[in-house]
């Protein structure tokens, strides 16, 4: 529920209405405007605890939150949350590309990589060193060596890295070497791994199931920030429908103004696993501008024919830089920065 304190409310009417709360088991998030004071409460509903707040010295109106997120809910938090990354931010007016490969397959493969991404503008570094893949035979990634190679590039080129975390076990060893924890689709409904990344306390970024609704995609963030981060980037990664001849899944672009209305958590859209197919990425990244997103994920490899993981959805760099002068001008006019 959202407490909306009177305007002439003091502080100790503030702090009555948050110690009641805190007693009755909810957590509290105040937010103090020019006009009024709002105190976001997250707990059990109650309407013995509504009516005893109702009836304190300073309330305004007990407005109850109707959405089933709660904290991921624009609702309780009006504004757009801006997510710092170093010196980057997500969610303000700039948008940011991350770029790499699906995988990092070598050292040189990735350094390669990363300074044409760099070149090119993009800011972050994107890599898988777990993989999920579909076969037990496949490869699965080059775990921790991987993430060493990420981190060397990170020094070399300055670019900040996000990779994905499959495990609960992993998440204190990815989180030493990650800028951004990412959760696969996968697994975007593991949720003691949803738990265990908030400890983290690094930005998480979320990509939605292949088979997610809306509402349980934010049910998502809700289990991560509930644990005690609310640094979580949602990434629309397309989902899975009937007609799978001309791509491998369905980008479902409407999902950002939806969530624009919904969230206050900055949005990314990822055209190269939405699409599977490369000449699909340039105009599906451009679309996703023009729908409003906060950024981009697009996997990038240098020899696309011989990538080990997701080559028909890779593009090369020199088309990545192509990208970006697009979206350049779609950002422009969208009132953003690149
Ligand atoms: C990836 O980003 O490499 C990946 C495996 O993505 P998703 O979880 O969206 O399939
Ligand atoms: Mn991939």
């Amino acid at each position: 529920m959202i407490i909306v304190m009177r305007p002439d409310a003091g502080e100790q009417a503030v702090q009555k209405v948050v110690e009641k709360l805190k007693k009755n088991g909810y957590q509290i998030h105040e937010s103090r405007g020019v006009e009024k004071i709002l105190i976001g409460a997250v707990g059990e509903k109650s309407d013995n605890v509504n009516m005893a707040i109702e009836a304190l010295d300073g309330v305004e109106k007990v407005i109850p939150i109707l959405a089933p997120y709660k904290l991921a809910g624009r609702e309780f938090h009006r504004e757009d949350t801006v997510i710092r990354v170093g010196e980057l931010t997500i969610g303000g007016p700039q948008l940011q590309v991350m770029a790499g490969p699906c995988a990092v397959e070598s050292r040189e493969q990735l350094l390669e990589i990363a300074f044409m991404v760099k070149e090119s503008g993009a800011k972050i570094l994107r890599g898988g060193a777990y993989k999920p893949r579909t076969s037990p035979y496949a490869f699965q990634g080059m775990e921790e060596k991987g993430l060493e190679y990420l981190a060397e590039a990170r020094e070399k080129t300055g670019l900040s890295i996000v990779t994905e975390v499959m495990d609960t076990r992993k998440v204190e060893l990815v989180a030493q070497y990650a800028d951004i924890l990412q959760i696969g689709a996968r697994n975007m409904q593991n949720f003691p791994l949803l738990k265990e990344v908030a400890k983290a306390k690094k930005p998480v970024l979320l990509k939605r199931g292949m088979a997610a609704t809306i509402d349980e995609w934010l049910m998502a963030a809700e289990y991560i920030m509930l644990s005690g981060n609310h640094q979580v980037i949602l990434c629309e990664r397309g989902i899975r429908s009937f007609d799978d001849t001309y791509s491998r899944n369905v980008l479902d672009l409407s999902a950002v103004p939806i969530l624009k209305q919904l969230t206050h958590l900055p949005v990314i859209v990822d055209p190269s696993h939405g699409t599977g197919k490369w000449p699909l990425v340039e105009p599906m990244a451009r679309a996703a501008v023009a729908a409003g997103v906060d950024g981009l994920i697009i996997e990038v490899h240098t020899r696309p024919g011989e990538a080990i993981c997701d080559g028909p959805q890779s593009i090369k760099p020199e088309r990545l830089s192509n990208i970006i002068v697009e979206i350049g001008k779609i950002a422009a006019v969208m009132g953003r920065t690149l």
